[in-house]
């Protein structure tokens, strides 16, 4: 069996652990690979290298930094099918579905090429007579990246290809549940020339992470994952000082009007609520009628989660993939069953379906639960997977308070054809990410991946600007430059 290795100064080390974990395919179930669990001391070589490597890397100029970066790019695009194929086979969602994860991997590469412009500082001449200020942006030392199973490829590019252009080092720590995939980018990265230690890869679970946090040469964390564990990282790494940002889980509601067009909202938030599985954090996971549109939307919504096509990611035509492993299989039907418990109407029931060929797989299909309470447990809960919970509203303002009771506020949506609706939930909703007519609203490399609330703990963001700030300092300067001096020239 394939033993994954930790990427350390440009070399691959096999860990010093005895602790390994399987990594499957969900939707066979088959072992693909080892996984090392990594010791603290495997993490301390890496941040020792990484550290030895920001010397030499902080000193090479920002437009020498991101050819490695336009390089990647390059191989990236080469190797996309094959990445792809990688995605789906240890994550279990459909092959498009990879492709399209890729592809907002490689956009924020395109994005970081632009480090030498967005990481200017500023300047004032003459703050008083003869003196000017400047602020400039410099790199911070060793970064520590840690990410979740939904998205093997796109999450460390929020993240790893500001950092290493603004003139970090950094250690990346995929989720053990899906760690080939930035193996793979990782030889990718090797292939660039990148100086040795500028990126290291170093797999692993909690004691990894803790060592991260823990670590007092590590100057910032950037973290995705679960809200319990994103508000545990927050903490124990500002304990030490660290900068950090914590992207966490999410609840999101679509509100649907009775002026929406049904057919393509129907298609939308199919599509936001059963993509991926229901393993997205921008997945809707609550539909809120609005006054007359309630009985129409239900039945649209009951036939396209019956008629949803779900099996083996690698097929075609297949239109929804397997969940991660048995256990969040049983997790999520677990739920269902509380939903029901709970009052619920189950409308759909997608608990142990029969996939053809694929009778050991992680599957569930799509599920709709109406009427749940709205203190419940499944109104409240991530549920990540593919179970959408179906509420009423009389009116706007109503929907817009249900979504604002909530502890999360990664995204909101609305669909409707009015506009002055639609200002008013973007002025209104409590959620850093609004959707109108839109059911994923996935910010583009360019922007600020805005989650609020419990689905955010730091301030700078991910992506775009805020990683550039995120990853630099600031030092301001001041100089006095007398008249008199310069009389000489
Ligand atoms: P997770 O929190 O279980 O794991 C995330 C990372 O933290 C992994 O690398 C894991 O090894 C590590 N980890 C897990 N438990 C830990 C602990 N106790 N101590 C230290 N480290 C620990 O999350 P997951 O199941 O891999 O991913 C799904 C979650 O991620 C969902 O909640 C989803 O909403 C969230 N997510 C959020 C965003 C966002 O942008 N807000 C994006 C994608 C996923």
């Amino acid at each position: 069996m394939k033993q994954l290795r930790n990427y350390i100064a440009g070399e691959w080390h096999l860990s010093k652990t005895t602790d390994y974990l399987d990594v499957i395919n969900p939707a066979t179930n088959d072992v693909l690979a080892e996984v090392p669990l990594s010791l603290a001391s495997d993490l301390d070589q890496a941040v020792t290298m990484a550290s030895e490597a920001f010397t030499a890397w902080r000193r090479v100029p920002p437009t020498e930094r991101i050819q490695y970066l336009f390089k990647l790019k390059t191989l990236l695009e080469e190797h996309r099918d094959e990445i792809a194929k990688t995605i789906t086979v240890e994550c279990g969602k459909t092959l498009k579905e990879s492709e399209g994860e890729l592809q907002r991997a490689i956009e924020n590469v395109e994005v970081a090429c632009g480090i030498p412009i967005l990481m200017q500082g500023v300047n004032s001449e003459d703050i008083a007579q003869g003196i000017d200020e400047i602020m400039i942006r410099q790199p911070l030392g060793v970064v520590g990246i840690i990410a979740p199973f939904n998205f093997p490829a796109m999450i460390p590019f929020w993240f790893f290809p500001y950092a290493i252009a603004c003139g970090n080092t950094c250690i990346i720590k995929p989720s053990e549940k899906v760690p080939q995939t930035m193996q793979r980018i990782t030889e990718l990265i090797h292939q660039t020339g990148l100086p040795a230690g500028v990126v290291n890869l170093v797999h692993g679970s909690k004691t990894v992470v803790d060592a991260l946090l823990d670590h007092p040469t590590v100057k910032a964390i950037s973290f995705v994952g679960s809200s319990p564990v994103a508000r545990y990282i927050y903490s124990r790494a500002a304990e030490t000082g660290k900068r950090v940002q914590c992207q966490g889980g999410a609840k999101n509601p679509v509100v649907i009007l009775p002026d929406a067009d049904l057919e393509m909202t129907t298609r939308i938030v199919a599509d936001s609520a059963f993509g991926c599985a229901g393993q997205r954090c921008l997945a809707a996971s609550l539909a809120i009628t609005v006054g007359s549109v309630k009985a129409d939307f239900t039945d649209a919504m009951v036939s396209a989660a019956q008629q949803r096509v779900v099996g083996n990611g690698l097929d075609d035509g297949v239109q929804m993939g397997a969940v991660i492993n048995q256990g969040s299989c049983d997790r999520i039907q677990t739920l269902i069953q509380k939903g029901i418990d709970e009052g619920g109407n189950l409308l759909v029931d997608g608990r142990d379906p029969q996939i053809p060929g694929h009778e050991q797989g992680n599957f569930i299909r799509p599920t709709l639960l109406q009427d749940i309470p709205l203190q419940g447990d499944v109104a409240t809960t991530e549920i990540f997977g593919p179970v959408l919970g179906l509420l009423h509203a009389n009116t706007l303002d109503d929907a817009i308070t249900l979504v604002n009771q909530s502890r999360w506020g990664n995204m909101a949506c609305l669909f409707t054809n009015s506009g002055a609706a639609a200002r008013k939930f973007r002025y209104e909703a409590a959620a850093g990410n609004i959707g109108i007519n839109i059911g994923v609203a996935a910010p583009m490399a360019f922007f600020p991946f805005s989650g609020w609330k419990e689905s955010f703990y730091g301030d700078l963001h991910g992506q775009s600007q805020h990683a550039v700030e995120f990853f630099t300092q600031t030092k301001v300067v001041v100089e006095r430059w007398p008249k008199e001096w310069s009389r000489q020239f």
